[in-house]
């Protein structure tokens, strides 16, 4: 049978614009339809701004690459109608446990509390994740929303005129011209466009190898995750076990830096290390295997005039917490709806630096949370071995040193708190649902929160009086009226102890400005804020 990684999903096929003269224009073009380059297409077309995505390949991403996508990655997905397909063929999971040798020292639940649509991880390979993204592309295209993918257009050249950017692509029929507006880079880690603009990375490279076996294999491990540190398979280092749909395992051993690349790849070497795991009688077979060392890094900044990085291409990070995709699906989360109100006029060009402030913030984070994962994963030094075994022993037995066992701090989402958008808060509210939060989920209604939210700017009066309607700056904005009475988790969310209030949410979910009573003039110079007008 072929494997949908084989199949061109998006073969090449000659565009009108490869005989246009003058070269045609086009409002946004995007580079690379990866996970982030396809997210943000969709989100654009969406919402009617023409998007065309150019990708060198023409078919979903192949070998080892993301499967652990996290909760508000899926809510983001939701709102990009592919949530359900991807919840469907994932593995749910939201229990991790920890290993030193053969003893259990610690377990966590990623999400302890109920009322969330969402879980807090599923585990789907990535050909399949960017595989509904193309289906969902082509539903969007059959409904006549403005979007194309063109597969086997390479873009070899680029430069930014300062009103559009020119691009040079290569097909299999010659090159052609085409200029765009706004250009969003996905083009991964190795990031052509950064490399054709002479722009550069600020970060690190661990010295580490980890070898990946994809193993197709009947067993009957929970679907949780489980790492071990220095297993008796694999004496002192570190594995990791994934369970992946259609019986496929994700297995990482650390190999240490001064290995032999060539050896260790030798199909007798996995076998060795796979039978030393899982027992000598295993029957298995390989999906993929490869070696990989990683980077944590990112841009300076993330928007360089009319071109915007997301993805990969602006950042990168260990796989140690599943940060890569699910933080890339957070940037264009938060760029789309920025580049319709500037495309449309709604908002000045500089609400996309707020883009570049809050995505590098939440770069920062993630590469924070991955360095530490890491360090604490491959000690570099004797010292910080010692620490490492000594917390390791202690968590078996101490609560207190169970939260500094670190294989990875796994996937959250980023909180604006320094953001410039942010308009004024009141603290007697709860901490979480703070400006620069998303909106957590909780039932509504009989549906969930989540699904009311996201796509325009909204105004919720949960048990508070506000408005039938707003309009701010040629921006409507939607008011919906929330019953915490009806609806107990809205009102232990997003109310605390205080009997109502009244928030702003940006088209993202994320929460711009709150109070405990209507204050027409506040909320209105808090849209204007949030716009980037003020
Ligand atoms: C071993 C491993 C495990 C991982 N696990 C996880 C995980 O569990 N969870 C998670 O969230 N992330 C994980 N990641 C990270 C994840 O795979 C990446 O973050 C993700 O693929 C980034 O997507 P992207 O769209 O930015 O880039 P890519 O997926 O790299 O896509 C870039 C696209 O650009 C195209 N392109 C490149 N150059 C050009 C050009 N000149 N012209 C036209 N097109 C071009 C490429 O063909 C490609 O389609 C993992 C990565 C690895 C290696």
């Amino acid at each position: 049978m072929t494997k949908i990684f084989e199949t061109p999903l998006y073969p090449y096929r000659r565009s009108p614009d490869q005989d246009a003269m003058p070269c045609a224009r086009h409002p946004v073009v995007v580079i690379g339809a990866g996970p982030i380059g396809l997210a943000a297409a969709i989100d654009l077309a969406q919402q009617d701004v023409p998007v065309v995505v150019l990708d060198d390949n023409d078919k979903v991403s192949f070998g080892s690459r993301a499967i652990c996508f996290a909760k508000r990655p899926l809510e983001i997905l939701d709102r990009l109608g592919c949530g359900d397909a991807m919840v469907e063929k994932g593995l749910t999971w939201n229990v991790g446990k920890v290993f030193n040798d053969k003893r259990e020292t610690y377990r966590f639940d990623l999400l302890p509390e109920g009322g969330h649509k969402r879980p807090a991880f599923i585990n789907l390979q990535q050909y399949y994740f960017e595989e509904y993204l193309v289906r969902r592309v082509r539903e969007l295209e059959e409904q006549g929303k403005p979007i194309e993918i063109r597969g086997r257009n390479k873009v070899s050249a680029l430069s930014d005129n300062g009103s559009f950017v020119r691009l040079e692509i290569d097909t299999p029929e010659g090159a052609y011209n085409l200029e765009a507006d706004w250009l969003i880079a996905c083009d991964g880690a190795n990031s052509p466009t950064r490399r054709m603009l002479g722009l550069d990375f600020v970060g690190k490279v661990f010295e580490d190898n980890f070898l990946i076996a994809d193993v197709i294999m009947q067993a009957d491990f929970p679907t949780e995750r489980w790492f071990w540190f220095d297993p008796p398979f694999n004496r002192g280092q570190s594995a990791l076990l994934h369970k992946q749909p259609d019986n496929v395992w994700r297995i990482d051993f650390q190999l240490g830096w001064d290995i032999d690349r060539e050896e260790e790849l030798k199909p007798e070497n996995i076998d060795r290390r796979l039978r030393a795991m899982l027992g000598q009688d295993i029957e298995y077979e390989l999906e993929w295997t490869s070696i990989y060392t990683f980077q944590c890094r990112r841009m300076e900044k993330f928007r360089h005039g009319r071109v915007l990085f997301a993805g990969d291409a602006a950042h990168q990070v260990s796989p140690f917490g599943a940060r890569g995709a699910n933080s890339g699906l957070q940037d264009t989360d938060n760029l789309c709806w920025k580049l319709k109100l500037v495309i449309a006029g709604k908002a000045p060009e500089t609400l996309l630096d707020s883009y570049s402030d809050e995505r590098t913030y939440g770069a920062d984070e993630n590469i924070l949370n991955s360095t530490r994962s890491t360090e604490f994963i491959t000690p570099k030094s004797e010292i910080s071995r010692i620490f490492r075994d000594a917390v390791l022993d202690l968590a078996v037995h101490y609560d207190f040193a169970r939260p500094m066992v670190n294989s990875g701090r796994l996937s959250v989402p980023c909180t604006y708190d320094e953001s410039v958008l942010n308009g004024p808060d009141d603290p007697a509210l709860p901490k979480r649902t703070r400006p620069g939060a998303p909106a957590v989920d909780a039932p509504l209604d009989g549906g969930w929160l989540l699904d009311r939210l996201g796509g325009r700017f909204q105004l919720l009066l949960i048990g508070a009086d506000g408005p039938e309607s707003l309009t701010e700056s040629g921006v409507e904005i939607e008011v919906l009226r929330l019953d915490p009475a009806k609806n107990p988790e809205l009102g232990s969310r997003f109310l605390g102890d205080a009997p109502g209030a009244i928030y702003l949410l940006r088209p993202d979910q994320h929460i711009a400005a709150r109070w405990t009573a209507w204050d027409e003039r506040a909320t209105r110079a808090a849209i204007r804020r949030a716009l980037g007008k003020e």
